[in-house]
């Protein structure tokens, strides 16, 4: 598929879904409006006799070969919806907020120790300026609680070097500390020294990247199924240069060629510092590939530590090893050191995390699972093991975002929500989605009892047209997705499984 030109506009997805077309007439738009609203994650969507075609403002793209019947596309449009919002909120390392004022908000809440740029819609750099985000100019602006997005959008980020490189690559200029909050270490209104090779990240203990990168590939050799790969700084999930875009097709091709037997498990494993925010199955996972091929008889994955294991020539900050294992193997790099809850077989009326977290939440809240007494503390990790059971006639392919969803909607489950803010939008969308009242929402969404991983101020908001979930799951060190065998007569999906507390100890057993 051609790629089209920013910025993305329904005209252009049309005219690109003329050009595949075998019949003109057949063209059609799936006008849906909160996809279409959604600036940061939306897009729009056609179809034609040769399939749909959905193209993301980001300027990400899906086509899909099979025309299916008119809820089947609405489906897949908003799967596509979801992933992408999935990938724009957990994973970008830049966050831009544009005529979304309450996910803004959202943001500054949780991230009190990040950076913003406040800037003109059109990003006009004069008048732009870089804050901390406790700035009082900005909590200020949030207090009054209007246009926070609007003729000024937010950029934001955890880091000051993911801001300096969003600024190379966006806008090509400096922009200036706010005269509030610059930090004391800069000379106030001192421009931001600008450059397009990312600089050692700030608050980070990792040494210094050389320009250009550096990586080095392995496998797999004959005889032994493993895929492994060195790199001086970790793939990124977009705005990659160009060693790591080879790094990554080499990955994915070699792990591709990988000669499994059925029921074999991908076991992939990242090494090295992991930014805490981060979360390991998009990093070894989720930016790299869908693994459906190779990892579609189930998925593990872990953290191997903060120390890559060296290299064939040399040592290296970062290490991604992909094996594999059968399904009856466990965790190579982590100890379990308490059961923290469990569940079994529990019907799912769909696949998603909405519906996952609310067949698991309501058994919790019925007392249906076990659930330990003490929650797990703030700087403890866990790890989710679950098994997936397909309706009769049915099977379980696993692959990366399938993993996520259900691992996120899992851990949603088992936390809870102590803010009210927006709640009773979320309640109302929530309670739309899943054919439920927004009072058992707002009943499962908040109670504590049984909320192992803990509660966050908001675990779930309103975004665009749609909701955005904010799981804990960069607390979540290993995982694993097992397809189980279809029960006879089943009507529809199931799931069983447990969460562990883990040991982020030692590292040392491979
Ligand atoms: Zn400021």
């Amino acid at each position: 598929m051609d790629d089209i030109a920013a910025p993305i506009t329904r005209e252009k997805v049309r005219a690109l879904t003329l050009k595949w077309a075998d019949d003109p007439d057949s063209v059609a738009e799936i006008e849906h409006d909160g996809f279409n609203d959604d600036q940061q994650s939306g897009g729009f969507a056609f179809q034609c006799d040769r399939g749909l075609l959905v193209y993301g403002f980001d300027g990400f793209s899906r086509s899909s070969r099979y025309p299916g019947d008119d809820a089947s596309r609405r489906d897949e449009v908003e799967q596509y919806w979801h992933q992408s919002q999935q990938r724009n909120w957990a994973v970008a390392a830049v966050q831009e907020f544009r005529d979304d004022d309450a996910g803004y908000a959202a943001w500054l809440d949780a991230n009190p120790d990040a950076y913003v740029v406040n800037i003109s819609r059109n990003y006009y750099t004069s008048d732009a300026r870089l804050h901390r985000a406790d700035c009082r100019t900005l909590t200020a602006q949030v207090s009054r609680g209007v246009g926070l997005t609007g003729p000024y959008v937010k950029i934001c980020a955890a880091y000051l070097n993911e801001l300096e490189q969003w600024m190379a690559d966006q806008v090509g200029k400096p922009i200036l500390w706010c005269g509030t909050c610059a930090p004391d270490s800069l000379p106030r209104q001192s421009a931001l020294p600008v450059s397009r090779v990312a600089p050692e990240p700030t608050g980070l203990t990792v040494p210094a990247v050389p320009a250009g990168g550096r990586s080095m590939f392995s496998g797999p050799v004959a005889g032994s199924a493993v895929v492994e790969a060195w790199a001086a700084e970790y793939i990124r999930f977009e705005h990659r240069p160009a060693w790591q875009e080879q790094l990554r097709t080499e990955i994915r091709s070699h792990c591709r060629q990988l000669e499994r037997s059925d029921g074999d498990v991908l076991h992939a494993t990242f090494f090295g510092a992991k930014h805490p925010r981060a979360d390991v199955e998009n990093l070894v996972l989720y930016y790299i590939d869908s693994f459906s091929g190779v990892g579609r008889d189930g998925i593990r994955v872990e953290y191997g530590g903060p120390d890559a294991p060296p290299g064939p020539d040399g040592d290296y900050q970062y290490c991604y090893r992909y094996s594999l294992a059968p399904s009856s193997d466990d965790f190579v790099h982590r100890q379990q050191v308490r059961p923290l809850a469990s569940f079994d077989w529990t019907d799912l009326k769909d696949k998603t995390l909405a519906h996952i977290w609310l067949a698991l939440a309501r058994r919790r809240l019925l007392g249906e699972v076990n659930a330990a007494e003490r929650v797990l503390a703030p700087e403890a990790s866990f790890a989710v093991k679950i098994e997936l059971r397909p309706p009769h006639g049915g099977r379980t392919r696993v692959n990366a975002d399938l993993m996520k969803a259900v691992f996120d909607g899992v851990i949603c489950a088992f936390q809870a929500q102590t803010s009210t803010k927006d709640l009773a939008e979320t309640m109302a969308r929530l309670a739309k989605f899943l054919q439920i009242t927004p009072e058992e929402v707002e009943q499962l969404l908040c109670d504590q009892e049984g909320a192992v991983i803990g509660s966050v101020p908001r675990l779930v908001y309103p975004r665009g047209a749609g909701v955005q979930w904010n799981p804990s799951d960069d607390r979540c060190f290993a995982g694993e997705l097992l397809p189980a065998e279809m029960e006879p007569g089943g009507t529809c999906w199931a799931i069983k499984g447990e969460l562990v507390e883990i040991d982020y100890g030692s590292t040392d057993s491979h």
